[in-house]
């Protein structure tokens, strides 16, 4: 699928920060319990932060305890791709932001009901907004 936005490396360097491109463009995960949205439970909308596609409702947020921000299901089906990760030895699956490609994190089946699902999400990857002015 066509990605809405496309930047070099050198493009997005120049606007992330060296721990978001690291964790975004470059695949990493950010140390657990070190993100600043791992506990918080402040109400908004979580949005892509290289992109800033909106990919997360704060009311699907949950404490997982994993020290990473968690959620049950993301904004829309299509806020996010997901596909097969072999990476570390382990058989995970990753999830991208569909419209910049920016790797968010991975999705697990042990999260909470409605969906089983656990959206296990880099809070460098995010970026928090109020949803005044939003739908
Ligand atoms: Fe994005």
């Amino acid at each position: 699928m066509a990605r809405k936005v496309e930047k070099t490396d050198a493009e997005w360097k120049e606007i992330l920060n060296p721990a978001q491109f690291a964790v975004c463009r470059g695949k990493g995960t950010e140390p657990a319990f070190s993100g600043k949205y791992a506990h918080s439970k402040d109400p908004g909308i979580y949005q892509c932060s290289c992109c800033g596609a909106d990919l997360f409702d704060s009311d699907t947020k949950y404490e997982s305890g994993t020290g990473w921000p968690s959620f049950w299901q993301p904004l829309e089906a299509e806020s996010v791709e997901t596909e097969e990760d072999r990476s570390w030895g382990m058989v995970r699956t990753e999830v991208t932001c569909s419209s910049c490609g920016a790797h968010l994190g991975h999705v697990f089946e042990d999260g909470p009901e409605p969906t089983g699902l656990r959206y296990c999400m880099n809070s460098v990857s995010l970026n928090l907004v109020s949803k005044e002015g939003k739908d």
